[in-house]
């Protein structure tokens, strides 16, 4: 599937402006990557249809068997199903996801260096902000723009996910999130980090693709990339990212140097 600005899907929902006049851009994905566990597959399953049928789908998405857009629909759906209002599910989630042991130091690294960091989600942006600020605090929480979908929250309790890009068979686009960047006279070196099969769509467009590895061995993202030949560098946590960025943004190392390695 290729994208371009050109052909892009329609947004339903408004971009922030992008960084111009910056040398380096950090866009990372969300869950799985700056937490340690997805929260939307912490709600599928503990409060839906389970681990089993969400392993089948995120299989079937990766073997293009099925859209992300739909199964990822249906994967919350199960948990709206079972009862759990948007808000229950937000302080759920508030309680029980834990931010990558690097993160902190990572940001802060970014902050000091002028290289803004910018969530780019699968997910729903008022669960994503609530969670965020519990994790790292209202102030540095302000600072992170999130780029993500929404949330409609129905008369009768029930609530469904609300795409920013409904024709895209990715729900959400990322790459759309990257692709101007390339417009600008000079533009950044783009850092982007993901884990898993919402990043699909943002894969090869970065300048320097992160791809976190996952306990247990699971980790679609490695293998799309693998399977399309897409560069790519694997990172434990944030602290082996910040290793490797560091030495790109210092001029130590050259982004494909650090390719060429593989491993942060
Ligand atoms: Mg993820």
């Amino acid at each position: 599937m290729t994208t371009n600005v050109d052909s892009a899907p329609e947004s339903t929902l408004p971009y922030p402006p992008i960084h111009k006049d910056k040398k380096f851009v950090v866009l990372s994905d969300w869950d799985g990557t700056i937490t340690t566990r997805d929260s939307n597959d912490y709600m599928t399953d503990e409060l839906g249809f389970g681990p089993e049928k969400r392993r089948q789908g995120n299989l079937d998405i990766l073997a293009g068997k099925v859209t992300f857009r739909d199964a990822f629909r249906e994967m919350l759906e199960s948990v709206s199903a079972n009862g759990h209002s948007f808000e229950s599910c937000k302080e759920e989630l508030k309680k029980n996801i834990k931010l990558d042991p690097g993160f902190k130091d990572f940001y802060q690294y970014c902050k000091a260096h002028d290289i803004p960091v910018v969530i780019i989600s699968s997910g729903m942006a008022p669960i994503i902000r609530a969670v965020l600020s519990q994790l790292i605090g209202e102030e540095d929480s302000k600072d992170i723009e999130i780029v993500a979908n929404e949330a409609d929250v129905h008369e009768d309790g029930s609530w469904s996910i609300k795409y920013r890009h409904p024709s895209s068979g990715f729900g959400h686009d990322k790459s759309q999130a990257i692709l101007p960047y390339r417009q600008l006279e000079n533009p950044p070196t783009i850092f982007f980090f993901g884990d898993g099969v919402s990043d699909m769509s943002a894969a090869r467009h970065a300048d320097v693709l992160y791809v976190k590895q996952k306990p247990g061995g699971e980790n679609d993202l490695a293998a799309f990339c693998n399977r399309e030949g897409i560069p790519h560098i694997i990172f434990e946590d944030f602290s082996h990212a910040l290793r490797s960025v560091s030495a790109i943004v210092e001029g130590k190392k050259t982004a494909q140097e650090a390719l060429a390695e593989g491993r942060a």
